[in-house]
């Protein structure tokens, strides 16, 4: 009986756990919309796979530039550390937003973390 209330206690955070999460995606693209719109150029905050597996994925956001090169769009990256041009965006803000959404992001991690721990748990009830 205990561990039947247990068990539903954890199904219960579990779920509310996925909940969490997905209201943390929808933060992360109004983020990432927002640093868009701080910096002059048409920069996309991307995150990327980096195939292997290393439990971190995806990594960034980094920037890149949509680029046409022949007739075709392609990702140009802009390097890990790119900032606006100075005079441009208002650095500050900038910095900010980025700040605020690595942290968002950290968030998620642990979250995920927690998530996984939780239906191994499960699994193995
Ligand atoms: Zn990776």
């Amino acid at each position: 009986m205990e561990e039947l209330v247990a068990k539903t206690e954890l199904e219960r955070e579990a779920a509310r756990l996925e909940r969490e999460l997905q209201d943390l995606e929808a933060l992360l693209a109004e983020e990432r919309e927002r640093l868009s719109a701080l910096s002059p150029l048409p920069v996309y905050w991307r995150q990327v796979r980096c195939g292997k597996a290393c439990g971190g994925c995806p990594h960034g956001p980094y920037p890149y530039l949509k680029v046409k090169r022949e007739g075709k769009w392609r990702w140009q990256y802009l390097g890990k550390g790119w900032q606006p041009p100075e005079g441009f965006a208002r650095p500050r803000a900038f910095r900010e937003a980025l700040a605020l959404y690595h942290a968002l992001l950290k968030r998620k991690e642990e979250l995920l973390e927690r998530l996984e721990r939780a239906k191994e748990v499960l699994r193995g009830w």
